[in-house]
């Protein structure tokens, strides 16, 4: 079965991880800090904070943005349930702007409407969490025109996107429009650490309290600490309740060793996007925009004659790995149990009840694309 998505290892990897192996410290040594600076060297971000998945990175991104209890957080329904869950951690309530279908993030005027309805009622969101569906960034400096005004945090997700830039040529990871930006390192992502996430911010305020919320709340930084106890070289101090989110020394190096060939990752994604592109031109599918800036995370068509199911089930028996993505956060059963109904986001729902997602990543093969490609046809015919 040709995956839709697949991580790639080369020995450099492996030398770099065994050389960790063999040295002193196998978490907080030097390789977490390494990392966090060649995040910040590719991004243009100022500062990056490691976390252990991108879901914790989410977590503590909320938590240095202050999210708590009677707090609103505003998400998309289209995208995996980890960007919204993140508000829920911090006990707040969470509420979803639909989509546009044709770039499936975010509409942004869907979210100008809401944002206009919210403050008549004053419940104007604390925070909202701007997902890069399948790599293509958001209109960021759209959606911060309109949420600035109300200093409201704006935290993108950008588990899809890194090595992507935003319509303005910034590279996504920079937060030139916004205060957070998260990245996933699980494998099927641009590059991978194995399980592994990180915030990139330019603020240092943000910066301290991430760093805070991931090693359990606790400093030894005395410019932290207005105690005399400071000047012990013993001493620590817990100052929020944090929680134990550390990337290790080896998770980290794997990490910083696929940076060095993210560049080139990104270009094999988007030429075999391209070539989707081209080979698709008469079939009954919606296909994705034309985003040279996108991080193509995923291909994803729509069928807008047959059922999907039938053809979910035929191109896997042929070997084919198609996917889903995403079922709108909003119908899973926990959400449905917080009160969200169906219907509700129908830009989001349409477009899942005909997505599908075609094998992308940088290592797929002329044939195997091909394969994809003429099952496709033949299925659709
Ligand atoms: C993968 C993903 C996450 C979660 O990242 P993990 O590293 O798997 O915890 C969050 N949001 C989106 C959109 C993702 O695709």
């Amino acid at each position: 079965m040709i995956p839709y998505g697949c991580h790639d290892i080369q020995e450099s990897d492996i030398d770099a991880v065994v050389d960790v192996l063999k040295n002193e410290f196998l978490t907080q040594g030097t390789q977490v800090p390494a990392f966090e600076q060649a995040l910040c060297d590719y991004t243009g971000a100022k500062y990056a904070v490691a976390a252990n998945s991108g879901t914790s990175a989410l977590h503590i991104a909320c938590l240095a943005a202050e999210v708590g209890t009677g707090d609103w957080v505003w998400t998309s329904p289209n995208s995996f349930a980890a960007s919204a869950n993140c508000a829920l951690y911090c006990g707040a309530r969470v509420d979803f702007v639909d989509i546009d279908p044709d770039t499936r993030n975010m509409s942004t005027s869907a979210l100008e409407e809401k944002i206009e309805h919210a403050k008549k009622q004053g419940t104007l969101p604390k925070a909202i969490v701007v997902v890069h569906f399948a790599g293509s960034s958001c209109d960021m400096k759209a959606i911060s025109e309109l949420t600035n005004p109300y200093g409201i945090v704006l935290i993108e997700d950008a588990a899809h996107a890194l090595g992507g830039r935003d319509a303005q040529d910034n590279k996504v990871g920079k937060c030139t429009y916004t205060d957070m930006t998260v990245l996933s390192f699980h494998p099927v992502k641009s590059i991978t650490s194995a399980e592994g996430g990180a915030v990139t911010t330019n603020s240092e305020r943000f910066r301290q309290k991430l760093k805070l919320f991931s090693s359990h709340g606790i400093t030894r930084d005395p410019a932290m600490l207005n105690t005399s106890d400071a000047q012990q070289s013993w001493f620590y101090a817990q100052l929020e309740l944090g929680y134990n989110y550390r990337l290790s020394d080896l998770h980290a190096v794997l990490g910083k060793s696929q940076l060095q060939r993210l560049d080139e990752y990104i270009a094999a994604r988007r030429e075999r996007a391209k070539k989707y592109d081209q080979a698709l031109p008469s079939l009954p599918i919606k296909k994705p925009l034309v985003d040279d800036n996108s991080a193509w995370h995923l291909y994803t068509i729509e069928l807008t004659e047959h059922s999907r199911q039938y053809v979910f089930d035929t191109l896997r028996k042929n070997g084919v790995g198609v996917n889903v993505h995403y079922i709108p956060i909003h119908l899973h059963p926990y959400y449905q149990n917080l009160g969200f109904r169906k219907g509700q986001f129908t830009n989001a729902e349409t477009y899942y009840d005909r997505a599908l997602s075609l094998p992308l990543y940088p290592t797929l093969s002329k044939t195997d694309q091909q394969h994809v490609i003429t099952q496709l046809e033949q299925v659709l015919s």
